[in-house]
């Protein structure tokens, strides 16, 4: 075929240069994994060639049979998955997914009560920076200054002044269980609908180490790329009675074409998180974060909460080393080989460019096989390089041993060579 020769084309090199990275250092942001070849055989499949705007039987262009019976397959599997009556597997991301539930159920300038940014809420909660702030009337709710989880009594009493249409649970940043009883039960005293953002967790709902919302929330919403280690996307689910107004909201609200690769990897992750090996995982990622949360404590760290009960601990640098920011400690641990990134902790001091924090999390090293004993080693290299932070001779040698120890785990053999 007659296609234009890119053989030499540098950004060939560069996706090498990425497996070689990804393969030869640490992988410690919480919302990220590594997609098995199945699911990345999906997404760079031949699907990427075909447009179906619209829905399964319903489309706006021919030749889609073979489209149809993938999207209402991915649809069957993730509805099995999760005991859900409805779910469009359309949106190209989880902010996405979050943007067709509010404009499903909302209109302009509602008062919807979503996590505070600052306390691990995400952008899409109502941040002044983002759509969902700018539309609508957010207020925040956040962690209490004692124990730092959050606070359902000032959440409860938020909702009864404000009356909101929406109450937004989940999170992007909030090492603890979300139970979703007690924010159904502020939701009925109020009258509010109630979505659950399960975009960090999915995962660990699937593998059935976190409780499952399905069925107490309205709508729920997730990202299929973060634990549930899927392809780059999102997902709703929901009853029948929000189902049409959801779809209509994505298509033809929101989005054109679906993205029908992505869609088919979908279907395959929905495969992979039903099995008992995947259970498996889901424990292993929540084990690894309590052992790194434990191993992180003894090097004098602070976690934020005290702890973890899911995959991702949040570290306040600042009883480490009163000096240290988030931003310094991602750029030392980056040139260590060891990816993570700056996060604010509650009540931040430091503007969320700078931070006092870290955000660590174990879906890619778990997915790796690592187990307690790696979390040791992993805490162990962290501390010596923040301490040694000014010592180049401290920070290489860090690297090296970050090198072995992918070596002896690395996720894509034959890959970057
Ligand atoms: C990651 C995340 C999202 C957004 O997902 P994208 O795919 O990055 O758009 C939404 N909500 C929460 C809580 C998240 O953590």
């Amino acid at each position: 075929m007659p296609w234009p020769s890119v053989a030499d084309d540098p950004v060939l090199e560069m996706i090498v240069s990425e497996e070689v990275r990804q393969n030869t250092t640490l992988q410690l942001i919480a919302s990220e994994n590594f997609a098995s070849p199945a699911v990345m055989a999906a997404t760079g499949s031949v699907l990427t060639n075909k447009y179906s705007e619209g829905y399964p039987h319903r489309r706006y262009y021919g030749g889609n049979m073979v489209i149809d019976e993938i999207e209402d397959e991915a649809r069957r599997r993730v509805c099995a998955l999760f005991g859900a009556d409805h779910a469009n597997v359309q949106p190209h991301a989880g902010a996405i997914a979050n943007m067709a539930v509010y404009q499903a159920v909302l209109e302009p300038g509602d008062t919807v009560l979503g996590m505070s940014l600052d306390h691990g809420g995400h952008l899409t909660h109502g941040s002044p920076v983002n759509f969902s702030g700018q539309q609508y009337r957010f207020v925040s709710y956040g962690v209490t200054a004692s124990d730092e989880r959050i606070d359902f009594e000032d959440m409860a009493a938020k909702a009864h002044a404000e009356k909101p249409k929406l109450i937004v649970a989940g999170a992007t940043a909030y090492p603890r269980i979300i139970d979703p009883n007690p924010l159904r039960e502020i939701a009925d005293e109020v009258g509010a609908l109630l979505m659950f953002d399960a975009a960090h967790i999915a995962g660990l709902i699937a593998g059935g180490v976190h409780p499952n919302p399905v069925g107490i929330a309205d709508i729920v919403t997730f990202t299929t790329h973060k634990t549930l280690r899927g392809p780059r996307g999102g997902c709703v689910l929901s009853s029948e009675q929000y189902a049409a107004a959801i779809d209509k909201a994505m298509f033809p609200g929101i989005q054109g074409g679906p993205l029908e690769h992505a869609i088919g990897a979908k279907a395959i992750a929905f495969a992979e998180a039903s099995t008992p090996e995947f259970s498996d995982y889901a424990a292993l990622i929540v084990s690894n974060a309590a052992a790194l949360a434990k191993a992180l404590a003894g090097h004098g760290f602070r976690l934020v909460s005290g702890g973890t009960d899911n995959h991702l601990l949040l570290i306040d640098l600042r009883a480490f080393d009163p000096d240290l920011t988030g931003k310094q400690a991602q750029t030392v641990l980056d040139t260590a080989g060891i990816s993570l990134n700056k996060n604010t902790v509650p009540d931040d001091p430091r503007s969320p460019f700078v931070t006092s924090g870290i955000r660590v999390g174990t879906p890619s090293v778990s997915t790796q096989g690592m187990g307690p004993d790696e979390m040791g080693e992993i805490a162990e290299l962290i501390a010596r390089a923040l301490r040694g932070r000014d010592d180049a001779g401290v920070v290489d040698s860090v690297r090296a041993d970050v090198g072995g120890l992918c070596s002896r785990f690395c996720p894509y053999p034959g890959l970057g060579v």
